[in-house]
């Protein structure tokens, strides 16, 4: 196969701990990827990354690599977590279409045909939509990621239903993008849509992890948010101005009203911590101004050194 030509599809795996999964895993995508990629017009690779498994997931890819030459495997020296592992196998694809999915078969690899289809309607990503999600997954894991679709809503300002779903389809341009970006913790689907003009959605179905545990405790979901939280917004530094202002102004008011009071009731008791509680609020508010400034610069210096690209060229146009 000529290494410079453009592949029609990448299929981009994570593997951390997957033994268990491998088999049907490769059995039931293989039976896809035959079925409906049989064109040889249309060639395709799976690239698979094993992020420092350390049970007998990377020898049984390696084994599925060695059978079949369409598959490589891209070895961590160790476990990095699913972002980067994706990230790993993104920078080897040569596919025009790149659609990442889970090992644990939560997503039917028989789904990868519809997300490809939309791709070569136009769409530059086209997200996964779980259908019927309530099964087992316990409340622990299914409520931070309700939490984690609101969040990411709000703050990519792309209104999806899910975003938690890693069965996904993106064109090359947007995986070329994401991979100019320097930042060390990212959240691929939001940092798919910053670079995609059509976004869409499709229904897939949702399946209970075949085998083995959920590789997210609950530590590992919260760092997931905070990546969410701090590389799409600057909004919790300026939470920390708004905070200020309403404090501040909250002191100033009850300065007035004691004030007032002091007036209308000249003879009322004496009211000094009143007041003292007044200025405390209005100083403190004050400083939480001042933190939210700093936050400010610092917001804007994380932004900097993020160094994400500002923009990509699809192309010049000019009369030839
Ligand atoms: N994964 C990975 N590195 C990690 C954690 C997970 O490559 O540190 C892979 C894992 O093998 C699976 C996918 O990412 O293919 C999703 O993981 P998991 O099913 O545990 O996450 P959940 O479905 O609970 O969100
Ligand atoms: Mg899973």
């Amino acid at each position: 196969m000529d290494p410079q030509k453009n592949l029609f599809l990448s299929i981009v795996i994570p593997i951390y701990n997957e033994e268990e999964n491998i088999p049907v895993l490769w059995e039931r995508l293989s039976r896809v990827m035959n079925e409906h990629f049989a064109d040889p017009a249309k060639p395709w690779e799976v690239i698979f990354t094993d992020d420092g498994s350390r049970d007998r997931s990377l020898a049984m890819l390696i084994d599925i690599a060695q059978a079949e030459p369409r598959v490589r495997v891209v070895e961590f020296n160790r476990n990095y977590g699913q972002h980067s592992a994706i990230f790993g196998a993104f920078a080897e694809v040569r596919g025009d279409i790149i659609v990442t999915l889970d090992a644990d078969l939560q997503n039917p690899p028989e789904e990868i045909p519809k997300l490809v289809a939309k791709v070569e309607e136009g769409y530059d990503v086209v997200g996964g939509w779980r259908q019927g999600r309530t099964d087992n997954d316990s409340f622990f894991r299914t409520m931070p990621s309700k939490i984690v679709n609101a969040v990411t809503r709000r703050t990519t300002g792309v209104k999806l239903h899910d975003y938690g779903c890693m069965l996904r389809a993106y064109s090359r341009e947007v995986v070329k993008a994401m991979l100019l970006c320097k930042e060390r913790s990212s959240f691929i689907p939001a940092l798919a849509n910053s670079f995609a003009k059509r976004i869409t959605e499709v229904p897939v179905a949702h399946a209970e992890r075949a085998a083995g545990e959920s590789k997210y405790g609950v530590w590992k979901l919260i760092n997931l948010q905070f990546d969410l939280l701090t590389s799409f917004s600057l909004l919790p530094l300026q939470m920390l101005s708004v905070f200020g202002v309403i404090t501040a102004a909250l002191g100033f008011l009850l300065f007035l009203g004691l004030g007032a009071y002091r007036f209308l009731h000249p003879e009322g008791t004496a009211q000094g911590v009143f007041t003292l509680f007044a200025i405390l609020f209005f100083f403190v508010g004050c400083q939480f101004i001042a933190f939210g400034l700093l936050g400010e610069y610092i917001g804007r210096i994380y932004q900097e050194v993020r160094d994400r690209p500002r923009y990509m060229v699809k192309k010049v146009h000019e009369k030839e």
